[in-house]
């Protein structure tokens, strides 16, 4: 279990995280949803160890890794795809996936990548800032696949991508899913997150406001306060 209890974190004097206690289970798919705002990346920060937190405790499969970084986090099975293009647009995708890698076999890895984004194998000598915005996602989130990683979290991967794109991408997720991965999913497409979600938490202003099961989440205010139109 990924697991964070009573984090508090920001960024120099400014408080962004109030006393979060969130819980990733072992392959279980966790939906964190709020207002513009209100935390949700520099969460996932703070789960990746790429933000150290300023008090509360964070843990992988029991082990006690608050403080530490991003790269012993991976270690521990945690992969962070960020918002944005995750990916090194001067080198090539096959570059790219080397780096994901991580001094892993590239061949095998390689072959991991194009075996869930087949239109990567067409396109492994480009630069991958020459690729649409679809593939330089689906270039980012082939890492989760390529590093086997236990907890993937992902901080609004579908985000300004076309409908077609968004599709190929939820399936990726759910076979992500089924493969056993457990994902924490940022998500603006609110419905298509709770379709995936077995749990889901509601952020607002760097507190967590609801924590529960999705079918719990039918009252319309909740809907109107944080899922505005979606
Ligand atoms: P969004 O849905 O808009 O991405 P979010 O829920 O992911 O929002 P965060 O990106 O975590 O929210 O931001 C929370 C707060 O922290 C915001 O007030 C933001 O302005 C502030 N913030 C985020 N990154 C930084 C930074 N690097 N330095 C200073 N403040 C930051």
């Amino acid at each position: 279990m990924l697991q964070l209890d009573g984090i508090s974190a920001g960024y120099g004097g400014a408080r962004v995280l109030r006393d979060v206690s969130l819980w990733l289970p072992p392959k279980s798919v966790v939906a964190l949803l709020g207002t513009n705002g209100a935390g949700k990346t520099t969460l996932l920060r703070v789960a990746s160890g790429l933000l150290a937190p300023t008090s509360g405790r964070l843990s992988v499969d029991g082990e006690d890794l608050t403080g530490k970084r991003a790269h012993t986090l991976a270690r521990s099975g945690v992969c962070h795809v960020p918002e944005g293009r995750g990916v090194f647009p001067t080198l090539t995708v096959k570059e790219n996936i080397l780096i994901q890698a991580a001094g892993g076999d590239v061949g095998e890895a390689v072959e991991r990548a194009v075996s869930v984004f087949p239109v990567l194998g067409q396109k492994l000598g480009q630069l991958a800032g020459s690729l649409s915005g679809g593939q330089q996602q689906m270039l980012a989130l082939a890492h989760a696949y390529v590093t086997e990683a236990d907890y993937v979290l992902l901080d609004e991967v579908s985000m300004g991508l076309a409908p077609v794109v968004v599709d190929e991408i939820f399936e990726f997720l759910g076979r992500l899913a089924d493969d056993g991965r457990a994902l924490l999913l940022v998500e603006q497409y609110v419905s298509r997150a709770l379709e995936l979600a077995d749990y889901v938490y509601l952020m607002n202003r760097g507190r967590i406001e609801f924590a529960g099961e999705p079918g719990e989440l039918d009252s319309d205010r909740l809907v109107a306060q944080y899922l505005g139109a979606h």
